[in-house]
């Protein structure tokens, strides 16, 4: 049995220290939160538990689905059909939402030319049956996109996606990345009209509290509000953790915080590694919730294309996830040094005000509370080449190992990928 440190109580963390309690290892985890979940924990709103961030599942999510099935979960998840919705402005100036995201919606959206409708619709399917997305590595996502779509295609289906999340960092993006993110949910369809997404029953707090519960049942320490503060070693091999109570021994240390906090807990890294670390890009989210007397539209999803207004869609979750008033997310993405980042809560509520105002003033009338979340590092920032510029699992230090939501590429960070490698990591160290 090995005395083995978990950096972060994420999916990831969790997931990992889960495995290692199975293994019959002693496991702490550190957690600098109040509570579990990272970008996936909840929050109590005024009675209502409920994702900080928007959360769906998607019908490929299989690992997440396996863990479910091993904590005698599966029976919480709820699959329902799901609307999207495409809000911009028409040739007449007017601002309107269209029906999108099935082929008879596409077919109707009268206000793109029909041959850059016909090529977005094939280059979708297409991505549905990609395999092997290797070959798209090096590609630059707009270059691949203009080629299957025409430049049309990406000034009216894209463009706005990669600006309002990436801002100067949305070119070059990875082709791969962007391949696997649209083949994830065009695999999320029960038919080729029929969008299914899921939720679990009580939210991702559900599957956190019983991993977490697991963990403590089986030996294994869980500590919240306990930020590590320096992975120590020595003779280039991990020694401790050291906390607010002193340097605690351990064998070996697994960290699953975004990767750019990872180089202030560990100053003196190998070099090759720490020039990878720092090579790593994340934007923050600022996401905003409001909580509605009505809907604002029958659309769990509703992508937002008008100048002016940053967020790059609206996500109305009781659309998903049934319950007694509206709440709709507003994410705010944007770099950290964008002068936009510094905006205060007050601001950037407003600006989430003034887009539901604009696509149901009616709706956005029958406010009734709000609230703004921060995570900085939310969204890794995938270029071409990526799988070459992420750092190993393996630290250079013997018993060190660590990943982030980057490590899910070529797919987009998830739930469901952080199980994945939080697992990967546990069979590596243990
Ligand atoms: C706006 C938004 C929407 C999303 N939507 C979805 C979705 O619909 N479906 C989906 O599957 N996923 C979604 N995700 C992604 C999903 O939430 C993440 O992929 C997942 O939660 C990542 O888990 P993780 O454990 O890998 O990392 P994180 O969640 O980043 O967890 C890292 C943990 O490390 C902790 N930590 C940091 N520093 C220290 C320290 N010094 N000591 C101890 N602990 C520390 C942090 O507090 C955090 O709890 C979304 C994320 C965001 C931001």
């Amino acid at each position: 049995m090995s005395r083995i440190a978990v950096i972060g109580a994420g999916p990831m963390g969790l997931a990992c220290a889960y495995q290692f309690v199975r293994q019959g290892h002693a496991v702490t985890v550190f957690e600098a939160d109040d509570r579990l979940g990272g970008m996936s924990a909840s929050f109590d709103f005024d009675g209502v538990l409920l994702e900080r961030y928007y959360h769906f599942i998607n019908l490929p999510d299989t690992h997440l689905f396996d863990l479910l099935r091993e904590l005698g979960l599966e029976d919480t998840l709820r699959w329902v059909p799901t609307k999207m919705g495409f809000f911009r402005r028409g040739k007449d100036g007017k601002a309107r939402l269209h029906p999108y995201g099935n082929p008879l919606a596409l077919l109707r959206f009268s206000d793109i030319p029909l041959f850059t409708r016909l090529r977005y619709g094939l280059h979708v399917l297409a991505c549905k049956h990609l395999k092997d997305l290797s070959p798209l590595d090096a590609v630059s996502a707009k270059d691949w996109i203009t080629r299957w779509e025409g430049p049309a295609g990406y000034d009216l289906f894209w463009r706005f996606l990669f600006e309002k999340k990436f801002f100067e960092l949305a070119d070059p993006l990875s082709a791969a990345w962007i391949a696997s993110r649209v083949r994830r949910v065009a695999k999320s369809r029960k038919s080729l009209m029929e969008e299914r997404l899921g939720y679990l029953e009580g939210g991702s707090q559900s599957l956190l509290d019983v991993l977490a519960g697991r963990i403590r049942e089986m030996g294994g320490d869980v500590r919240l509000s306990c930020p590590a503060r320096r992975l120590v070693h020595a003779g280039g091999r991990l020694t401790g953790v050291e906390w607010s109570e002193g340097v605690e021994a351990f064998d070996a240390a697994v960290s699953t915080v975004p990767l750019p906090l990872l180089d202030g807990l560990l100053p003196d890294s190998p070099p090759a590694y720490g020039e990878k670390l720092r090579q790593c890009r994340n934007v923050g989210c600022a996401c905003a919730l409001f909580r509605l007397g009505r809907p604002l539209t029958d659309n769990f999803w509703v992508n937002v294309d008008v100048d002016g207004w940053d967020a790059p869609g609206v996500i109305e979750y009781s659309n998903l996830r049934p319950m007694d008033r509206s709440y709709v997310y507003v994410p705010f993405y944007m770099p950290q040094d964008h002068p936009k980042w510094a905006a205060d809560t007050a601001t950037l509520l407003a600006k989430g005000r003034e887009i539901l105002a604009g696509i149901n003033p009616a709706a956005a009338a029958t406010e009734e509370a709000a609230r703004l979340f921060r995570y900085t590092y939310a969204q890794p920032v995938c270029p071409p080449r990526f799988q070459a510029q992420l750092p190993p699992y393996a630290t250079g230090i013997d018993g060190l190992y660590a990943a982030d939501t980057a490590h899910a590429f070529p797919e987009d960070r998830s739930i469901n990928e952080s199980v994945r490698i939080g697992r990967e990591l546990a069979d590596l160290v243990g």
